[in-house]
């Protein structure tokens, strides 16, 4: 299995020294195996050079960190070690802004101008790692979601009250909010999807200013955009499937298709009739306009 020996330890520290202290010592501390691969944190003793952990493992690089200063124990220094080994494992791999976003938003149908947006969001997310960076993703997620506003709100949507500014995020979405979801039975959904979409506008306001964020913040904001276009693209589909709220009278089932469709000599529908795929029941349901 090519398991490293007490030999294979030493060496690599006293290599790593330059050859200018010995081990007295070095025993496997721990094993860990929780991430699928198998790895060991060995504890070492030098003549002159203090206390080390060496971390290694299957597939797993070897490395080496001081016991004094910030590595108090086993778990620490695993942990650590994994983590840097993830990222530098995760910076090789060939990054798709397209998979992340798709990921994020189930595969849902986005708008061409909005996902142009995404997909250099979701680019520039990997590559960020000044400050600077960061603020500037903050920047590009309010522009997405100004474009999401606009993609969502028409006019006639504001009725008879105030037509919200052009950059007005917040009242638009408010508006279509309350123009696509009516209803009681739409009130939770109303008020969870309020509360992302300003949480969402705030967070992205947040970074754009912020003089501490890091790339763990930036990219929090990055899938809050993401989720957040995907679900509005979710309310839109909603308010174009007049059907998806019915379910059958008889047996309840929810599996049900259009059966015909009664159009007056004008073209205006006048009545919809679903089958019901379980039991077969035929059924009218009421159109609201
Ligand atoms: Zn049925």
């Amino acid at each position: 299995m090519g398991k490293r020996t007490f030999e294979d330890v030493a060496k690599y520290v006293e290599w790593q020294s330059q050859n200018k202290c010995k081990v007295l010592s070095a025993k496997p501390e721990q094993d860990f195996d929780d991430l699928g691969v198998k790895v060991t944190v060995w504890n070492v003793k030098t003549d002159n050079d203090g206390a080390w952990w060496v971390v290694e493992g299957d597939a797993v690089p070897m490395n080496l960190y001081p016991q004094g200063a910030y590595y108090f124990g086993t778990d620490e220094v695993y942990s650590f070690h994994m983590g840097i080994m993830q990222r530098m494992q995760s910076s090789q791999e060939q990054y798709n802004p397209d998979d992340y976003i798709q990921a994020a938003t189930l595969n849902a149908e986005i708008a061409p101008q909005l996902l142009r947006k995404l997909r250099s969001i979701a680019t520039l997310i990997d590559s960020a790692t000044e400050i600077e960076d960061f603020q500037s993703i903050g920047v590009q997620s309010r522009e997405i979601l100004i474009e999401l506003g606009n993609h969502i709100y028409v006019p006639h949507m504001a009725g008879d009250q105030e037509q919200p500014q052009s950059s007005n995020f917040k009242r638009k979405t408010e508006l279509a909010i309350q123009f696509f979801l009516k209803g009681s039975d739409n009130a939770d959904y109303r008020s969870i999807i309020k509360k992302i979409t300003e949480a969402t506008w705030d967070y992205a306001n947040k970074i754009t200013h912020s003089s501490n964020a890091t790339y763990y913040e930036a990219s929090t904001c990055v899938s809050l955009c993401i989720s957040l276009v995907g679900l509005y693209e979710n309310v839109l589909q909603k308010s174009f499937d007049p059907i998806s709220q019915h379910s059958c009278p008889i047996c309840k089932s929810k599996k049900i298709t259009v059966d015909n469709i009664e159009t007056e000599e004008t073209g205006k529908i006048k009545a919809i009739h679903l089958i019901c795929d379980e039991c077969e029941n035929v059924f009218e349901i009421e159109l609201s306009d």
